[in-house]
C-alpha cells in the first residue's frame, strides 16, 4: 500500500458517509467525496477532511448509473494515479409494509442500495488489482439479517449486500483486495430522524446499550477494516450495534 491513500467514500456529504471520509483522512491523503445533490453539505464534509490535512475532492454521481460511475471512477484513478479504498456507504429508505409498497420504492432502494454497491465495486475492481493491492468496505445493516416490518426493500438490498460482499471477498483475496462489510444498528442521522417518535421509543427498548449510535462509532469499524493491518480479514461484517443483534 502508498503510503498516501486515496479513498472513495460514496454518500459522504452528510450522516454515516462524512463521518466516515473524515475518519479515513490523515494528512496527504486523496479523499473523494461522492454525494448526490447536495452540494452544500459535501462542501462541509470536505472542510472537515481539509482539518486534518488530507486533501478532499467532490465528486457528485449517482451510484445506480452505470455510466457515471464508470466515466467517475476511470477519472478518479486517471487524476489519482490509483485508488486504495472504496466505501459503498450511500443508501436511501422507502418505508412501507409489503401489502402498500409501490414498485417503484423497491425498485430505488435495491437500485442505490445493492446496484449502486455493484457498480461501484466493479469499477475499482480493475485498478485495484493491477496495483495488487484494496480495500472495499460495504455499509449494510443490522436489518439486512434480523429482518424489519416495512422494511422488506431495504432489508432484502442490506441482505444481497451481504451475499455480495462474501462472494467478491473470495473472487479478490488472493489478489491482496479484502472484501468487507460493515452492519449499523440505530445511527443517529438525516436517515433516522424521520422515524416516527413510537417506533423510535420502540427501537430504543431493543437496544442493550440504551442509546443510539454515533455516525463516528460506524466510522471507527470501517476504518479499521480500510487498514494495512486488517489485511487477514475478508468476507466479514461487523455489527455496530449497542448489542441490538449479536450474530
Ligand atoms: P443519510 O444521512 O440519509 O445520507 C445518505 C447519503 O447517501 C447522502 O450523502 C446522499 O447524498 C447519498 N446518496 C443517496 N442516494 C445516492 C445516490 N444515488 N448516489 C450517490 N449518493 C447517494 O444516510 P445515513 O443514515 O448516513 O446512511 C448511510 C448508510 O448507512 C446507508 O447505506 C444506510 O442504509 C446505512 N445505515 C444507516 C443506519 C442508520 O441508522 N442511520 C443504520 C444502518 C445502515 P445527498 O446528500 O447528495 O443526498
Amino acid at each position: 500500500m502508498s503510503e498516501k491513500r486515496v479513498v472513495l467514500v460514496t454518500g459522504a456529504s452528510r450522516g454515516i458517509g462524512r463521518a466516515i471520509a473524515v475518519a479515513l483522512a490523515r494528512p496527504g491523503d486523496e479523499v473523494i467525496v461522492n454525494f448526490a445533490s447536495n452540494t452544500a453539505a459535501a462542501e462541509q464534509t470536505a472542510s472537515a477532511i481539509e482539518a486534518v490535512g488530507a486533501v478532499p475532492s467532490l465528486r457528485p454521481f449517482d451510484v445506480c448509473d452505470n455510466d457515471s460511475v464508470r466515466e467517475s471512477i476511470k477519472d478518479i484513478v486517471k487524476t489519482h494515479g490509483r485508488i486504495d479504498v472504496l466505501v459503498n456507504n450511500a443508501g436511501i429508505t422507502r418505508d412501507n409494509l409489503l401489502a402498500l409498497m409501490k414498485q417503484s420504492e423497491w425498485d430505488e432502494v435495491l437500485e442505490t442500495n445493492l446496484k449502486g454497491v455493484f457498480l461501484c465495486s466493479q469499477a475499482v475492481v480493475k485498478p485495484m488489482m493491477r496495483q495488487k493491492f484494496g480495500r472495499i468496505v460495504n455499509v449494510t445493516s443490522v436489518v439486512g439479517v434480523t429482518g424489519n416490518a416495512g422494511q422488506c426493500n431495504y432489508s432484502a438490498a442490506k441482505a444481497g449486500i451481504i451475499g455480495f460482499t462474501r462472494s467478491l471477498a473470495r473472487e479478490l483475496i488472493s489478489r491482496n483486495i479484502t472484501v468487507n462489510a460493515v452492519a449499523p444498528g440505530y445511527i443517529e442521522t438525516e436517515m433516522t430522524q424521520r422515524i416516527p417518535e413510537k417506533a423510535r421509543e420502540a427501537l430504543l427498548a431493543q437496544i442493550p446499550a440504551g442509546r443510539c449510535g454515533a455516525p463516528e462509532e460506524v466510522a471507527a469499524a470501517v476504518s479499521f477494516l480500510a487498514s494495512h493491518e486488517a489485511g487477514y480479514i475478508t468476507g466479514q461484517v461487523i455489527h455496530v450495534n449497542g448489542g441490538m443483534y449479536m450474530g
